[in-house]
C-alpha cells in the first residue's frame, strides 16, 4: 500500500487559513500542527479521511488536485479505464439516468468506465468466507482505507486483525487487467480522498467534485452525450455498499440478524471508539465494518457536503432499479469467472505514534498555560483538542501553541492591554518632553541667528557712540544721551550674550569638582539681601561630582537669583544636596511668591518673564535648561503660589548623572 501523491494528500492555503482550529477538532488523528497562528497538516500521520476539508469554512484545506494528471494521461494514454464508485448517484442527483453520467465519462476520452460495485459484489463472497462462525479470528472490514491507515499507523498491532482482502477498487482494478492486458491505466472516481493514496494498482484517482470540474473544463454536460452501459462486468447488490452497513448487506447479513458478530461503526468518533473497545477485548468474537466518514456517501470528494438522507434515498433507488434489470444468470457467471482472481490484500505496521511524555513534563506545560490546579482544567475543547492535557502534550511535541487556549489568550490579553495603558502613559508624557525640548531647539536656531545678527550692529553703535563722546567737551549737553545709548547697546548686548548662551551646541568640559564647596561659591557671587537667609545643606556621602563648573556655575546663580528676586519682602533660600552612587541631586527652595500654573508650562521659554522691562530678560531658566541637559540631568519644579494652600515658595530640583 502507499503511492506517490500520500506525501500531500491534504495541505493548507495559508493565505485562506483563520486560525478557528475547527480542523484541530475535527481531525481524528490530531495530525494538524498550529505553527505561527496557521494549521499545516502533518502528512506523515494524515490518513487522509478528508474531515479538514469538509469542515474548513473558508476552504483553507484541499486535497491533491489529480485533474492535470488525469488529463495528462487522457491525452497521452491509449486505454485509460475509469472505474466508477456506487456512490455516484448520491452526488449527479440531478442526472436521472446513471447512463448519461458514463457517456459523459467516456467523452472525456476514457476507453472503458467499469463498475467499482461488482468489485464490491466480488469481495463480499471473499469477506462472506472470513466472518462464518466458529472461523475463530475477528476481523476488521478493509474496504476504506482511511480507517486502514488509522490501523497502520495508530493500531499496528491490530494490523493482523484488518481482513486481509482486497477493497472494491482494487478488486475491480484486478479484474479491468485481467480483462483488457496489463497496459491499461486506471482511475478510480468516488466520493474519497484516502483512494488517492491507496493502491499502487490505481494510476490515479479523482473525486467526484474534480470529476465535475473535468466536465464544466471539457463543455460536457448530460444533454450533449450519448448514453451508455457500464462496460461489462455488471454489478449486483455490491451497489448498495456506500450506504454505512453496506458491505453487510451485501454479504446478505445484518447485524440485527446475527448478533453481537459484526459492530458497525462510521463516523470520526465512532470508528475510534469501536476500535479502543475491540482492542480492549471488550467486544470479543465481533467482526468490525468500519468507515472514516458517514458512509462513503459523505465522503469529502462529493460536492455536496450534507442531505445525508437524501443521498441515501437515491443510492437506494438506483440500486432497487438497477436489481431489478439484473440479468443474474450473467451476473453469477460474472462472479464465477472472475473470483479466480487473487483477491488478497496485505498490510503492513507502520507505526507513527508519538511518544507520551512523562508527568513532569505534561504538568510543567500545564503550569506554562496558567493551569496550575485541578479546576484550572476547563476542558472547553476551544483549542480543538478535547482536553487541556491532550492540549498540553501536543504542545510538547510541537504540534500546538500556548496560544490556542482561549482563557490563557484572555489573560495574556488582559495583562497586554494593561501593559500597553501604561506604556501609553509614558508615551504622552515622552511626548510632552519631547514638544517642549522640539520648541527649545527652535527657538535656540531663532536665537543664535538673531543674536548673531545683531552682534555686528551694536559693536558699531557702542564704538561709534564711544569715539564721539570722547570728542565731545565735558559739559555737552548731547554727552548725557550718548551715555544712555552706550549703556542701552550695552544690555542689548548682553541680552544677545544670553541668547547666544541658550542657543549654543556647546560640548561641556567636564572637571571634578566638590558640590558643596561649589554650592558655596555660587552663593558668594549673587548679593543677597539682608531679610534673606541662604543655607546650604548636603548628606551627600561622597561630595565629588563631574560636571562643567563654569556653566553648573551659571545654572546655580541664575536659580539663586531667580529664588531671591521672589522674595522681594524677605524669606529664605535653602539649597539641599544630596544623592547616591549614581546620581546627586541640588534643590533650591524659596519662599517666594510662587508661580501659577498656567505660568509652569511657559518657564522654559526664552523671554518668558514676569518681571518688569529692565530687570528680567527670560533667558535664564532657558539657559539653565540647555545646561543640565548637556549634563544629561533633569531639571523638575515645584511651586504654590496660593496662599490658600499653605506657605508658597518654589522648589527647583537638579537631577544630574555622575557620570555623564
Ligand atoms: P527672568 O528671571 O529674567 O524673568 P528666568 O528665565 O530666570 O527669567 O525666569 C523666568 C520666569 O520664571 C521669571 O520671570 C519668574 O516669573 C519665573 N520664576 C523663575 N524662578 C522663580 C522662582 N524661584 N519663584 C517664582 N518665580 C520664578
Ligand atoms: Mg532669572
Amino acid at each position: 500500500m502507499g503511492h506517490a501523491n500520500r506525501n500531500k494528500l491534504v495541505f493548507t492555503v495559508k493565505d485562506k487559513c483563520r486560525v478557528c482550529y475547527t480542523c484541530v477538532r475535527e481531525c481524528p488523528v490530531k495530525t494538524i500542527k498550529i505553527i505561527n497562528g496557521q494549521a499545516e497538516v502533518l502528512s506523515e500521520r494524515c490518513i487522509g479521511c478528508g474531515n479538514c476539508v469538509n469542515v474548513c469554512s473558508q476552504k483553507a484545506k484541499v486535497y491533491f488536485d489529480s485533474k492535470q494528471l488525469v488529463t495528462h494521461m487522457l491525452t497521452n494514454e491509449k486505454k485509460v479505464i475509469a472505474v466508477l464508485a456506487p456512490s455516484f448517484p448520491a452526488d449527479f442527483t440531478d442526472i436521472k439516468d446513471y447512463k448519461v453520467l458514463i457517456g459523459m465519462i467516456k467523452h472525456l476520452g476514457f476507453y472503458k468506465v467499469m463498475d467499482v460495485a461488482f468489485g464490491a459484489d466480488l469481495v463480499a463472497s471473499k469477506y462472506k468466507e472470513i466472518i462464518e462462525p466458529n472461523n475463530g479470528k475477528s476481523y476488521i472490514s478493509s474496504d476504506c482505507p482511511a480507517i486502514v491507515f488509522y490501523i497502520e499507523h495508530f493500531h499496528p498491532e491490530l494490523v493482523s486483525n484488518l481482513a486481509p482482502i482486497a477493497s472494491p477498487m482494487v478488486a475491480i482494478a484486478r479484474v479491468a487487467r485481467k480483462k483488457y492486458g496489463n497496459d491499461i491505466k486506471v482511475v478510480f472516481i468516488g466520493p474519497c480522498v484516502a483512494k488517492k493514496a491507496e493502491s499502487n494498482e490505481i494510476d490515479e484517482a479523482l473525486t467526484f467534485s474534480e470529476l465535475k470540474e473535468l466536465f464544466v473544463n471539457a463543455g460536457i454536460d448530460d444533454k450533449s452525450v450519448i448514453p451508455s452501459e457500464f462496460d461489462p462486468p455488471l454489478s449486483g447488490k455490491g451497489a448498495i455498499f456506500p450506504v454505512s452497513r453496506g458491505l453487510l448487506q451485501t454479504v446478505n447479513k445484518t447485524d440485527d440478524i446475527i448478533g453481537g458478530e459484526v459492530i458497525v461503526a462510521s463516523g470520526k468518533n465512532n470508528f475510534k471508539e469501536a476500535i479502543k473497545e475491540f482492542e480492549n477485548n471488550e467486544i470479543a468474537n465481533s467482526h468490525l465494518e468500519l468507515l472514516c466518514c458517514n458512509g462513503c456517501i459523505m465522503g469529502p470528494g462529493m460536492s455536496e457536503k450534507n442531505k445525508l438522507f437524501f443521498k441515501r434515498s437515491q443510492i437506494s433507488k438506483y440500486v432497487n432499479t438497477k436489481l431489478q434489470n439484473l440479468d443474474r444468470i450473467q451476473w453469477e457467471k460474472d462472479l464465477n469467472e472472475f473470483s479466480k482472481i487473487n483477491l488478497k490484500q496485505t498490510f503492513s505496521n507502520l507505526d507513527r505514534r508519538l511518544e507520551i511524555p512523562d508527568t513532569i513534563e505534561i504538568e510543567n506545560a500545564l503550569l506554562k498555560l496558567g493551569k496550575v490546579k485541578p479546576s484550572d482544567h476547563l476542558n472547553c475543547g476551544a483549542c480543538g483538542y478535547d482536553t487541556c492535557i491532550e492540549h498540553a502534550i501536543a504542545v510538547i511535541h510541537g504540534s500546538a501553541e500556548d496560544e490556542m487556549c482561549l482563557p490563557y489568550s484572555i489573560e495574556k490579553l488582559h495583562n497586554s492591554i494593561n501593559d500597553l495603558n501604561l506604556s501609553n502613559e509614558k508615551l504622552a508624557s515622552a511626548r510632552q518632553a519631547l514638544k517642549q525640548s522640539e520648541k527649545l531647539a527652535h527657538m535656540g536656531q531663532l536665537s543664535a541667528g538673531i543674536a548673531h545678527e545683531l552682534n555686528n550692529p551694536l559693536g558699531v553703535i557702542t564704538m561709534y557712540s564711544n569715539l564721539v563722546m570722547e570728542e565731545l567737551k565735558k559739559d555737552d549737553p548731547l554727552l548725557k544721551d550718548l551715555e544712555l545709548i552706550v549703556e542701552q547697546s550695552a544690555r542689548c548686548k548682553k541680552i544677545v550674550g544670553g541668547l547666544l548662551n541658550f542657543a549654543r551646541k556647546n560640548q561641556v568640559r567636564i572637571n571634578e569638582a566638590h558640590i558643596l564647596d561649589f554650592a558655596k561659591r555660587s552663593l558668594e557671587s549673587v548679593v543677597i539681601p539682608e531679610n534673606i537667609k541662604a543655607n546650604i545643606v548636603s548628606d551627600l556621602l561622597d561630595p565629588f561630582v563631574m560636571i562643567d563648573t563654569d556653566q553648573m556655575m551659571q545654572v546655580f546663580t541664575n536659580l539663586e537669583k531667580n529664588a531671591i528676586e521672589a522674595m522681594p519682602d524677605g524669606g529664605e533660600l535653602i539649597i539641599k544636596i544630596s544623592g547616591n552612587e549614581n546620581f546627586f541631586e541640588v534643590q533650591f527652595s524659596d519662599t517666594g511668591y510662587g508661580i501659577s500654573e498656567e505660568n509652569m508650562e511657559k518657564l522654559f521659554t526664552p523671554f518668558f518673564t514676569t518681571k518688569e522691562s529692565g530687570k528680567g530678560t527670560g533667558l535664564g531658566l532657558p539657559l539653565v535648561y540647555g545646561i543640565i541637559k548637556m549634563h544629561n540631568g533633569k531639571i523638575d519644579v515645584k511651586s504654590n503660589n496660593d496662599i490658600q494652600k499653605g506657605k508658597t515658595g518654589t522648589t527647583f530640583i537638579l537631577t544630574i548623572p555622575r557620570i555623564n
